[in-house]
């Protein structure tokens, strides 16, 4: 059993072969097992049912020999039987004769004998119920050459079975003694046909017969079986059986049946034997055979059934085992590759993760350094603003100074009108120095990632407020093409607003040498995204520059004018929006720049 599990423990095809192999020899010493034992349960069987069947047939035969007793047996204690054997007087005997031969007659058409006689003490017939029938008529005859006289006239009941001599029939003969005062007057014999007995047995179908003490078959369902001895008689046997005319000319040819075997056969054909002797008649005996051939075929088809039906069973157990083994190593090869994967997946999953992290700290990093970076050059740009913005505040505290001065002289002077005309201006000069302060203050303001939705609209409409001024001075026109609906997009509305003036106030800054200044702002959505368009019709970009525009410092504008960080701003705002700003050159001349937004969709 160890052995088998370390095969089994280790299935290689070969160690798998091997106990095919030996399963299907086991399958087939069981299958040839099976079939010799079904069979020889089979022979054991159909034994069982030949010993029932010989009790049946050895009753019916009892029968048919008691009701056949009968007749000589009441016919020996009949009076007017005895009054004819004793009859001396032959004519007186001659009218009891023929009394008698019509009773006889009426008896035997009565219980279907074949017939009945009265013999004398010499053995010739006195009386017969066939007397009648000529020829064929026992009265006269002689039959003290039969055992059944023999018997009779020792005072016992003759039995006997023979081929009658003069109607060459077979028949059971009984004799039964009539007795007078303890002396034997003559016997009465019935002679009855086995016919209807024979045929009643025909029906059971397997070979029936009766053998007397040499084993000749003499009752038998099988005709052609009649007067055939089982084993070939000895010389000196067959002759006085010839000589007493028992079976008249018959050779009795021996069949050469051998009782006590398993299987005899019999004309090619195999038979269980079943034999038992009988109480009637003198050493006879009842023999059943039953086929062998069919019930061996239903063993042997029994048997091969129920072995072909195991191989199966083996085989399917067989293939299952191999396939529950097969599924199980494979389900383990499965569940060890997916084991693996997982692993391999897990892994690459914390590698992506790190990856994303890192790639999200060195985003922040590098937008840190941006941020720092821009703001140092704002810084740095402040420094140098400062000569530039000192000037430009310098200019209208001057003049506010001079204003104020006026003022107070003028107020002195009772011209109260003037003097405010004065105030006014201061008051203009004023506005004009928040602005550029608010300016200062927007661009060095530190910016934020956040975006929010705005509307582009307000963001255009409000940086166009603010240089309204500046418009109207240099007489530009300005066509702002207002999209219908409103579009919102991501951004931060002051920081789109800059990001709007920086190009509104560079293409009016491009344009001051143009005769007919006219500025185009348009706005459409494609998709999930807006592009803004401001364009001119300036001079347009010059080649050399165009990859410059957006890096930090880079002006074409004379000092004081133009730091060069406009559009470098500008352009990192829009991208921090998720959108892109580029420029290009129109074909008809001029300038367009292009901020693409992310279209913001009202939930
Ligand atoms: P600045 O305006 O201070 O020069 P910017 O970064 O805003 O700095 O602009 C950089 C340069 O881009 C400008 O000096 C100019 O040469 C060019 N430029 C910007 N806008 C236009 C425009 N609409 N038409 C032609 N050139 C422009």
């Amino acid at each position: 059993m160890a052995g088998l599990a370390t095969v089994w423990r280790r299935p290689s095809w070969v160690t798998r072969g091997g106990a095919f192999a030996l399963l299907s020899v086991l399958a087939v010493w069981a299958s040839v097992e099976t079939v010799l034992w079904s069979e020889s349960r089979a022979l054991v069987r159909l034994a069982e049912a030949g010993r029932d069947r010989l009790t049946l047939y050895g009753q019916s035969l009892h029968d048919e020999l008691e009701k056949s007793a009968n007749v000589p047996l009441v016919l020996s204690g009949d009076p007017e039987v005895a009054a004819l054997l004793a009859e001396a007087d032959g004519r007186r005997r001659e009218a009891r004769a023929e009394r008698v031969n019509r009773r006889l007659e009426g008896l035997k058409e009565q219980l279907h004998t074949s017939a009945i006689y009265i013999l004398d003490a010499e053995g010739v017939t006195l009386a017969a119920s066939n007397w009648a029938e000529g020829e064929g008529s026992f009265v006269g005859r002689r039959f003290d050459f039969r055992p059944y006289f023999t018997a009779a006239m020792e005072g016992r009941s003759g039995r006997y079975f023979a081929l009658g001599t003069a109607s060459k029939l077979p028949g059971y003969y009984l004799s039964m003694p009539v007795l007078a005062g303890g002396r034997v007057l003559g016997a009465v014999v019935g002679k009855t046909s086995m016919e209807s007995l024979e045929a009643g047995w025909r029906g059971g179908g397997e070979r029936v017969f009766v053998t007397d003490r040499w084993g000749i078959i003499f009752i038998t369902n099988t005709p052609e079986w009649r007067f055939r001895a089982l084993s070939p008689l000895e010389p000196e046997v067959l002759q006085a059986l010839q000589d007493s005319r028992q079976y008249g000319e018959a050779p009795l040819p021996p069949l050469a049946l051998v009782p006590g075997r398993t299987v005899t056969s019999v004309d090619g054909e195999g038979y269980v034997m079943v034999s038992r002797p009988l109480v009637d008649g003198d050493q006879w005996t009842l023999h059943v055979l039953m086929a062998v051939k069919e019930s061996r075929a239903q063993a042997r088809d029994l048997g091969l059934l129920a072995s072909s039906a195991a191989g199966l069973v083996l085989l399917g157990l067989f293939f299952l085992v191999h396939r529950t083994r097969l599924r199980r190593r494979h389900t383990r090869d499965l569940e060890r590759r997916v084991a693996e994967r997982t692993v391999l997946l897990s892994e690459s999953n914390r590698r992506l993760l790190d990856e994303v992290a890192d790639r999200r700290r060195a985003e922040e990093d590098l937008r840190a350094a941006q941020d720092e970076l821009v703001q140092a050059a704002k810084l740095a740009a402040l420094g140098q603003m400062s000569a530039g913005m000192v000037h430009e505040l310098n200019q209208p505290l001057a003049a506010i100074r001079t204003y104020a001065d006026n003022g107070v002289t003028l107020l002195g002077r009772g011209r109260v009108e003037a003097a405010r005309g004065n105030l006014l201006e201061i008051a203009d000069l004023t506005d004009r120095m928040a602005r550029i302060s608010g300016q200062l203050k927007l661009f060095a303001r530190k910016s934020t990632a956040v975006a929010e939705p705005v509307s582009l609209a307000g963001a255009v409409d409000s940086a166009l407020a603010l240089l309204a001024g500046r418009f109207a001075a240099d007489a530009i026109d300005v066509q702002w093409r207002r999209p219908q609906p409103e579009l919102m997009v991501w951004g931060e509305d002051l920081r789109l607003q800059q990001v709007i003036v920086n190009l509104l106030r560079n293409a009016a800054d491009a344009m001051r040498g143009v005769a007919e200044r006219r500025l185009v702002i348009t706005a459409v959505r494609r998709g999930d995204t807006v592009l803004v368009d401001i364009a001119d019709n300036g001079p347009g970009i010059a080649a050399e520059v165009m990859n410059q525009l957006f890096e930090p410092f880079f002006t074409t504008k004379p000092t004081g004018d133009g730091l060069g960080l406009g559009l470098s701003i500008s352009e990192k705002i829009v991208r921090d929006f998720g959108g892109r700003l580029s420029a290009a050159n129109r074909p008809g001349g001029g300038a367009v720049f292009t901020m693409l937004l992310r279209y913001w969709e009202m939930p």
